[in-house]
């Protein structure tokens, strides 16, 4: 069914017959936004309406995150529904040099760096399951009163890197210079409002502290500066609130590793992130999981199942210019997809090569596969079954239930998860190591405003809680290309981004991932969206938003296996055993290599990149 006429269905439903509950109505749940609503209520096992809802405009509409039908396929092959039908997959005749499984910044750069060493003589092929190539770096695009809105579904944040880098060298050869950009100037009244480039909230003299029901005020306090006030006035216990400025100053006579693998790395991946900060900032366990929901934000786990070790390594890893900043495209990492496939196919993304063109460009989705190019990318292709044949290997995929094979000289695999399950022969130590790589999901909820005028009136831009749906947001300034104004003001619209996460601090990792994907699998649209608007309603209508009126649309991003969490040992390997991710980059498996971001142990593109680089090198070699 199309997304439009179940909007119609969705009214009628929410309405169960024609009577809508007052609370929906002044929630705004009736409304004509720009969302999908859903058939039921809270369904054990969603249908796709319930699971994709609204997925925006552009290029991206029918990709928000892992949609009902990749999810779907996807379980095909953990459930091994293709094994049986292996034998009747259609040869397609075709032969690459290289197959490239998976369209993430690893598979679109592996893709790349292979034509590039090999002077693109050479043909190659990515398989990717979505309807749109960049895996977590994908953006939502909104139309909001005539304004276009782009907002990052997954990866956000690029880092200057250092001349002559990896990471420098591999965006020069896509066409970028890895500057940090111009950002919207303020342009509303007076006082001027601070604003980040990033979609995170960082505390700055314009955020703002709620407290609710859970601290005694059931109708809500805020306190604006907390940072800046050192938490005076915040209903906390005077311990919790020394933890809390404790843990935001850190400890500044800690000396972090300085290369992967030394003495200092070597301990902190013995130990969990939680332990770390008892010892380091003289932190309790209770405050640490109670207080730092976001402690191991990057790997989406909480901080007692991740290795200390893991918020250090991407500073070591990928040493850059810090006092640049971070730095994020209109819609975040897209940028970076979109730079690498123009350089690949330029004629999939046909308008002019500046990055204005590259963001406001419209994706000419036949071009991205057309035979004599020496990069193929074909969307919509789960990869089932990787297998050595002959001279080469035989990679199947699935499109719309039917089974393809094609044949490749060489793989690369950047899929991540799904990968261990895809190759039947396999070798024991790998399919072991891959078995430690535990995968949390998580949830991007894009929340576009029309405008944000009752943060302003509260003389904040970015906000943070301890109770209910997600912790924080920040409105942040655009870079401005693109067609991106170049001001930015509370009257006009803007998208703000809520991350919601499973964290279950106590619970062994395997347990935690699994129990979250369990609920983000049971969780309707609506509900997410019945949530967000009781939240915002809570924390802002007294100072005039109103669900109703001022949320123009939603789009829910589901990642079932978002974050790879590094457990304790991850990184250099623990009881005399080697490290799972060095099992997999040491060599390729015969003509199968591996890549993708989670063999670094840290969620982060240039990783990705690296690891692209490593195994691209492993097959020409
Ligand atoms: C919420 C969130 C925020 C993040 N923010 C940042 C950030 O700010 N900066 C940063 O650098 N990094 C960030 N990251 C990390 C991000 O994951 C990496 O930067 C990078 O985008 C990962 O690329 P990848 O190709 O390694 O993996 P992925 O992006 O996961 O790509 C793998 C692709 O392969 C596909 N695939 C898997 N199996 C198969 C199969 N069998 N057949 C076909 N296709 C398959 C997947 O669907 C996916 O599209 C963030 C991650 C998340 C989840």
């Amino acid at each position: 069914m199309r997304r439009r006429e179940f909007l119609k269905i969705a009214a009628a439903s929410l309405a169960g017959g024609g009577v809508i509950p007052q609370s929906d109505r002044a929630l705004g749940m009736d409304t004509n936004i720009t969302r999908a609503d859903f058939l039921n209520g809270a369904p054990a096992k969603l249908v796709q309406a319930d699971w994709d809802g609204y997925g925006g405009v552009g290029d991206y509409s029918s990709a928000n995150g892992n949609t009902y039908a990749v999810m779907t396929a996807g379980h095909g092959i953990r459930d091994a529904l293709y094994k049986g039908e292996l034998k009747g997959a259609q040869p397609t005749g075709e032969t690459f040099d290289c197959v490239v499984v998976g369209g993430g910044i690893s598979g679109l750069a592996a893709a790349h760096l292979y034509t590039e060493k090999t002077s693109r003589s050479k043909r190659c092929l990515v398989l990717e399951d979505h309807p749109i190539f960049g895996g977590e770096a994908r953006r939502n695009e909104f139309l909001v009163d005539g304004h276009r809105l782009i907002a990052n579904q997954g990866s956000s944040m690029f880092f200057p890197s250092m001349p002559l880098s990896l990471t420098q060298k591999f965006y020069e050869s896509i066409g970028f210079d890895g500057k940090p950009f111009e950002y919207q100037q303020w342009g509303g009244g007076k006082p001027e409002l601070k604003l980040t480039t990033v979609p995170y909230a960082w505390g700055g003299p314009n955020a703002g502290m709620f407290f609710g029901a859970r601290f005694g005020h059931p109708e809500g306090l805020w306190l604006i500066d907390p940072w800046g006030k050192n938490l005076a006035g915040a209903p906390l216990p005077e311990h919790i609130k020394q933890q809390l400025l404790q843990a935001r100053k850190g400890n500044p006579s800690f000396v972090p590793p300085k290369t992967d693998g030394d003495e200092v790395a070597r301990a902190l991946d013995k130990m969990s992130l939680e332990e770390h900060l008892m010892q380091r900032d003289g932190l309790s366990r209770e405050f640490i999981r109670e207080y730092m929901p976001t402690a191991a934000d990057g790997a989406g786990s909480s901080a007692d199942e991740i290795s200390a070790y893991a918020s250090y390594a991407p500073e070591v890893l990928f040493p850059w210019n810090n006092a640049a900043g971070e730095q994020t495209f209109p819609g975040g990492n897209t940028g970076i997809a979109r730079l690498i496939v123009k350089a690949m196919i330029p004629q999939a993304l046909p308008g002019p090569s500046t990055l204005s063109g590259m963001c406001a460009d419209t994706v000419d989705f036949p071009k991205l596969d057309q035979q004599g190019q020496p990069v193929r990318i074909r969307l919509g292709a789960t990869v089932a079954d990787v297998r050595h044949e002959g001279d080469g290997v035989d990679v199947s995929y699935a499109v719309e239930g039917l089974l393809y094979t094609v044949h490749a000289r060489s793989v690369v695999m950047s899929g991540g998860w799904t990968t261990w399950r895809t190759i039947p022969d396999l070798p024991e130590s790998y399919r072991i190591a891959y078995q430690q790589f535990y995968r949390m999901p998580c949830i991007v909820m894009n929340v576009a405003l029309r405008n944000w005028r009752f943060l302003a009136k509260m003389g904040i831009t970015e906000c943070q809680w301890f109770e209910g749906l997600s912790n924080s947001f920040a409105v942040r300034k655009i870079a401005t290309f693109g067609g991106v104004p170049p001001t930015i003001r509370p009257d006009d619209p803007t998208v703000v981004r809520i991350k919601i996460s499973f964290t279950e601090p106590g619970v062994p990792l395997a347990q935690q991932a699994a129990r979250g994907r369990m609920r983000m699998m049971s969780t309707s649209y609506a509900e997410y969206e019945r949530m967000i608007r009781e939240q915002f309603t809570l924390m802002f209508a007294r100072s005039g938003f109103n669900a109703r009126r001022d949320i123009a649309g939603i789009i829910l991003n589901r990642w079932g296996h978002a974050y790879l969490c590094a457990q304790p040992g991850f990184f250099f390997g623990s009881e005399g055993k080697a490290a799972p991710r060095e099992i997999i980059r040491r060599a390729p498996f015969g003509k199968i290599a591996f890549a993708n971001s989670d063999l670094s142990g840290i969620m982060d593109h240039r990783a990705s990149i690296a690891e692209s680089n490593r195994a691209v090198d492993q097959l020409l070699s």
